[in-house]
């Protein structure tokens, strides 16, 4: 069984806090250091490769590895919760539940629903900003819909989906107190463009997802100001036909924009070994955040379960390490932790793990905007860091300085 540490450390109930010092091999943004050493002290990383000080606390990662916190800009449950329940406690179960296989901070995703229920969901999240979860820190929202085309609809309802209008997304965005960091739509929709516009004057990433479009669209939509691509290759376009004519899809105009960044699911199943590495070396790892997507059977022994919301969401097996509809005609949900995605991209798919680092924790915190102290181990930032064993399963994790977590 996993033990956790519920109550805060005895370290941080002092008020001049006792300095932690770990030892062990480093995983910076460039460069794996093998004997090297973090000072933590209180919330912050305080030194990179400095002498244990006297009187602190030591810990070693032996032949395991230390590395940054992961940041997963792209979940919608774990440990049996989902966002969409909308119950106040979901919100801190996720968090914790993924905070155990090294996630640090996240981005709740919601799906594609009735507004009242969009609205409920959003005011369970709003508080959990502002405080520690026990698990993962809450960064901001990501509205994964309604403003899908049928097309492209992947597990999302077709019957909540629409088109955006400037009163229903100025609505949301007042809702939610300036704290959505994202929001995805499909480009082929009616009003594209002034979805683009009102992201941009809020300050939100504006993601294409779940379409149909064919590159032309794509190219506006990014022209507009779209620059990111939510679960990249899935529930996506590539090369297809309309009236018999042959056109480009998402997926190649994505490839040609260097200004766009991508997402793409690390559970092994989502993405092909050949898809990823060709990601990896067109996109390179500044440009790309290995998500999970997972849903509320990650982190869980379920056999069976449920997308989306509890009552009314769609009833699925867990089989492979992948959700799916009961007669296993389609995949239909993660169950992936970012701990699995870093194993899937590094030890089966063969990237490099300096690179797999950056798309699990400081290309996601550029994107939410907090790469100034989260996302990399340096001095001054936030003390988000996993400890590994050399196989990469997670032995500790610290948040914000806190051990909250050691197997
Ligand atoms: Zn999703």
């Amino acid at each position: 069984m996993q033990n956790e540490i519920v109550e805060r450390s005895a370290l941080s109930a002092v008020s001049v806090p006792i300095p932690i010092w770990i030892s062990g091999r480093i995983v910076l943004t460039d460069e794996i250091i093998e004997n090297g050493s973090v000072l933590i002290r209180g919330r912050h990383i305080e030194a990179v490769n400095t002498p244990c000080p006297d009187g602190a606390i030591t810990m070693e990662a032996g032949d395991g590895y230390i590395l940054p916190g992961f940041i997963d800009i792209h979940l919608h449950g774990g440990g049996g919760a989902d966002f969409m329940d909308a119950e106040e406690d979901s919100v801190a179960i996720v968090a914790r539940a993924h905070m155990h296989h090294g996630t640090t901070a996240m981005v709740p995703t919601t799906m594609t629903c009735a507004d009242e229920l969009l609205e409920q969901v959003i005011s369970c999240i709003l508080p959990t900003l502002e405080r520690p979860t026990g698990g993962a820190r809450v960064l901001g929202l990501h509205l994964e819909g309604p403003f899908f085309s049928a097309a492209g609809k992947g597990a999302q309802p077709v019957s909540e989906q629409r088109i955006p209008t400037k009163k229903i997304l100025e609505k949301f965005i007042s809702l939610a107190e300036g704290h959505i960091l994202r929001w995805d739509e499909s480009p082929e929709l009616e009003n594209t463009l002034l979805f683009a516009e009102i992201m941009k004057e809020n300050g939100i990433l504006a993601a294409v997802a779940h379409t149909q479009a064919n590159a032309n669209q794509a190219m506006a939509a990014y022209d507009a100001g779209f620059s990111h691509a939510t679960h990249f290759y899935n529930s996506m376009s590539t090369v297809h036909k309309e009236n018999g004519i042959v056109h480009a899809g998402v997926i190649e105009a994505t490839y040609l924009r260097d200004d766009v960044t991508i997402e793409l699911i690390g559970d092994g199943k989502h993405i092909p070994r050949e898809s990823m590495q060709l990601a990896y070396r067109i996109k390179g790892p500044d440009r790309i955040c290995l998500i999970t997507d997972a849903m509320r059977a990650a982190d869980t022994d379920c056999v069976q379960s449920v997308l989306g919301a509890k009552s009314g969401g769609t009833p699925v097996v867990i089989k492979d390490g992948v959700a799916q509809l009961p007669d296993l005609s389609s995949y239909a949900g993660s169950i992936c932790t970012m701990d699995r995605a870093l194993r899937v991209a590094h030890l089966e798919y063969g990237l490099p793990l300096t690179g797999v680092s950056r798309m699990l924790s400081l290309t996601p915190a550029r994107l939410c905007g907090c790469d100034g102290m989260k996302g990399s181990i340096a001095s001054g930032k936030d003390a988000d860091l996993v400890i590994m064993d050399r196989e990469f399963n997670v032995r500790k994790v610290f948040v914000e300085g806190e051990l909250l977590y050691q197997a």
